[in-house]
């Protein structure tokens, strides 16, 4: 069985850090939000707590509190900017439930009703697209 304790080597963790790059599309000093590099639909993003926490069931209530302020700034934002008919905001908690990276992280995908739904860590998508998301993301923030 795996360990359910905090890995600080954890992808996130080095995105945090600054070690490994990212499309940022926003940042305060509690949560770091950027493009999903396997979207499941056009403008799919992540939110994460700068705090070290595994997943909702480990962290911090005031460290929830902190995110979903951001997480709904953000959902709001990709309606807007990918001109969406919903948004899917989804977090999974340990692998059985579909988690892949111990870092917490709250999924925002903008959801249009002609697009079906892509596979969760699917295909990589090219950074260019990315960038251009991340920049459509900024632009109405
Ligand atoms: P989980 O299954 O843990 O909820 O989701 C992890 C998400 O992180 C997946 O949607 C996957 O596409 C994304 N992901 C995995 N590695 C990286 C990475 O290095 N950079 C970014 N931006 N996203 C990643």
């Amino acid at each position: 069985m795996t360990s359910q304790t905090y890995d600080p080597n954890n992808i996130f963790a080095k995105i945090l850090k600054g070690e490994i790059p990212c499309h940022k599309v926003y940042e305060d000093d509690d949560a770091l939000a950027f493009m999903d590099v396997m979207p499941q639909a056009e403008g799919h993003l992540l939110v994460v707590p700068k705090v070290a926490s595994r997943n909702l069931l480990d962290a911090d209530p005031a460290v929830l509190a902190k995110l979903y302020p951001v997480v709904q700034k953000l959902a709001v934002a990709a309606k807007e900017a990918f001109d969406a008919d919903g948004v899917l905001v989804s977090q999974f908690n340990e692998a059985a439930a579909g988690q892949t990276v111990f870092h917490l992280h709250v999924h925002i995908i903008p959801r249009k009703e002609s697009a079906p739904l892509r596979p969760h860590s699917g295909s990589m998508e090219d950074p260019a697209v990315l960038a251009r998301n991340a920049e459509r993301l900024r632009a109405v923030l």
